[in-house]
Order: structure tokens, then sequence, then C-alpha cells
């Protein structure tokens, strides 16, 4: 198959009603899209299309049991395809959409399974991106969009990554230029109350406090082994008490999401200390012979020793970190690296899930110092 590409400027759009149409027209026809939103580039086809759904996960390399999020531009558009709002949540629709959360509902009888991989719940969220919005709208469609990587690989913050990844495999690429947001959505499962975070993204846990009240966080664990996260078996940890263990776990939570040829370490700790320690470690790593790189932000980048020193962005500003992390990942691996060592930021705002991604992508490889 051969992959288009086409561009469409999201600060125009009134003008690009053509190519819309074209690439709506594809997804009707039950064909794969990959287009931008705020967080990052879905791949979207039709969500009431039962083999073009399958066509997604086939092209993407995605495990059959990691659900997809449906992704709709009015919140009308969800009538059919969940039992209802409880009262409470709706202040989430009206404050944060749309945006970067996503939410999990108790699902209807039409939403075709391979969507949900058998469960009982749905994963609705309205981008907040004109082309995004312009492109369901067209077609007039709930659209599912998982992020549009191969699977296994960070989610793409722009075209090229997407046609890195992907070519061959998908009809369309709209290149609508770099993602803002950078991470992907915040997942959110209003089935029960409170509420319970089940992956850190783009609307911080702070926000959804500021509105809500009382939201919990689920916590992974942090496995020695790395491979297997789980979830809170009754850990009492910031603000999941007592009945974690109960808390459905998002499928999606047990894959490690991005494995970089190199080995990445998250080093943890106070700043100057963390410095310390990864250049006490880069030293060590070159003694051997090991081609090492650092993973630093604005502040730090000239206090390493290492010869590849990567900024992930600027520590007073970590919007701007959560924007460049998945693109710093791509680089390291064209570079060849085969230690990443890594600096971690302040888990508030979008720090916690910038850590989220980074411990991850470290196969929870960390070094508190
Ligand atoms: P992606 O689209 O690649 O950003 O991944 C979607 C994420 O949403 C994965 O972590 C899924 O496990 C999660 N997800 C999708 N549907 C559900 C659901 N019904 N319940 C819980 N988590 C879900
Ligand atoms: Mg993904």
């Amino acid at each position: 198959m051969k992959t288009e590409v086409i561009i469409i400027d999201p600060n125009n759009i009134e003008n690009e009603k053509d190519k819309l149409s074209y690439a709506a027209a594809i997804i009707k026809n039950g064909g794969l899209v990959a287009f931008p939103t705020e967080t990052v580039y879905g791949l979207g086809a039709n969500a009431m299309d039962r083999e073009a759904v399958k066509n997604i996960f086939k092209a993407k390399g995605r495990p059959s049991d990691n659900p997809l999020i449906v992704h709709i531009s009015s919140k009308y558009s969800i009538d059919n395809l969940v039992t209802g709002v409880p009262s409470w949540a709706q202040k989430l629709v009206d404050n944060f959409w749309p945006g970067p959360l996503t939410l999990i509902f108790k699902k209807t009888p039409s939403v075709p399974d391979e969507i949900t991989a058998g469960l009982e719940t749905l994963a609705i969220r309205m981008p907040a991106h004109p082309v995004a919005l312009s492109l369901i709208d067209e077609s007039g469609l709930p659209i599912v969009a998982p992020s549009a990587n191969k699977s296994g690989k960070p989610s793409p913050t722009t075209a090229a990554h997407v046609f890195e990844d992907l070519a061959g495999k998908i009809d369309l690429i709209i290149d609508g230029g770099p993602t803002r947001v950078g991470i992907e959505s915040t997942v959110l499962d209003i089935t029960s109350y409170p509420p319970v975070v089940l992956r850190p993204g783009g609307i911080t846990l702070e926000q959804l406090r500021d509105v809500l009240g009382e939201v919990r966080q689920y916590i992974e664990d942090y496995a020695e082994d790395g491979k297997n996260p789980g979830y809170a078996k009754g850990k009492d940890k910031n603000n999941c008490a007592g009945n974690c263990g109960e808390i459905p776990r998002s499928p999606g939570l047990k894959y490690k999401h991005y494995s970089p040829a190199a080995k990445i370490i998250t080093v943890e700790g106070e700043l100057e200390k963390v410095i310390n320690k990864i250049n006490e470690l880069v030293v060590r790593y070159e003694e051997k012979q090991v081609r090492v790189g650092v993973l630093a932000t604005n502040q730090t980048k000239d206090l390493y020793k290492a010869s590849t020193v990567i900024s992930m962005g600027d520590r007073n500003h970590p919007d701007t970190i959560a924007s460049n992390l998945f693109n710093c990942f791509r680089e390291f691996d064209n570079f060849n690296m085969q230690v990443v060592l890594a600096e971690s930021i302040d888990k508030t705002g979008i720090g916690l899930a910038v850590m989220n991604r980074l411990i991850k992508a470290s196969g929870y490889n960390i070094i508190r110092v």
C-alpha cells in the first residue's frame, strides 16, 4: 500500500475543506488516516466498522486486548455509545472538552467489541485540534484513534514520526505540524465515584481536583524486574487509600510502552545529586567503552561530561519538556546509544505525566540519590 501525505494548515482550516473531505471519504470507506491532535498524532478509523478497527491493530502491531479511545467532535455524539454521563462528571465534559482528557464510560451494546477488547466500558475524548475536529465532523462518525506509532515506539509528535513507523501500512497521513502537548491524554475512569486517573496526561491531577474535589490516582507498582507494573494492591499512597486493589485496571498499563534500543536509567533526587550521579555513571560507562548519552534539561545540559547530551526542555516550564520528550527518545534511537541516563523532574502538574512516560521508557530502571 502506498501511504499518501497531505498538508493541512490548522490555522487556515476554512480553506482546507477539499482536503478534509478527501480524508473523511477514506475513513468512511474503511481506510486508515493518521491526523494531528493536540496531544500526539492519532491513527483514525471509523469506530463502527469492525474490519477497519481490526486493521488499526494490524497496522500498529497493537495487542488486541489493549482497547482504543473513540474520538468525537460534539458532546451529543456520545449518546448512542454510552449508557449516560453521571451528573457530577458533566462538569468534566464542560470544563475539559475539547481537550486532552479521556473519560471511561459504561458502554452500550452498539459499540463493537473490537474497540473495547471485550470490556464493558468505553474510552472517549474530544480532541482540541482544528484538523482533528474538522475531520471527525466531516466524516460524521465517531473515530477510533490510538497513537499513530508502531506498538512499542514512542507516540508520534510529527507527521515524519508517523511516516517512519507506518509508511506502507496506512492510506493517508495528514501533516498539520508538530503537536502542542506532546504526551497522550489523561485517562480518567468515571464509572465509579470518586473517579480514578488511570493514566496521567495532558490534563493534570491538580486541574481535575480544582473542578471535582476528590480524584484518585491509580498507582502502578515500580516493579524491580521492569516487566509487570501491576496495579495498586491496596497501597495507601497519594489518595489511593484502602480499596485501590478493586480499581479496574486499564489494559494498556501492562504494556511496556516504549522499549528503546538503549537502556534508559532514570536518576531521581535532589538536582545537584542527580547531576553528580549521572556524571559519575558517564565516566564509568565510558571507561567500559559503552556509548552513553544524557537526557538533560536546558538548565543542566552544559554540566554533563557525556559527548551526547540532549535537552528535554525548560525545568521551569514542564510543558516544554512534555512536548519534546518523545522526540528526544527518537533522537537517541537515531544516535545508536547503548545507555541513556535521564534526569527526573518534579511530579507536579504535567511533570507527573512526563515522569510516568520516562519511568516506563526506562523499564522501571530508577536510581534514587
Ligand atoms: P493510546 O490510544 O495508544 O493512547 O492508548 C489508549 C489508552 O487508553 C490505553 O492505555 C488503554 O488501555 C486505555 N483505555 C482504552 N479504553 C479503555 C477502557 N475502556 N478502560 C480502561 N482503559 C482504557
Ligand atoms: Mg499509544
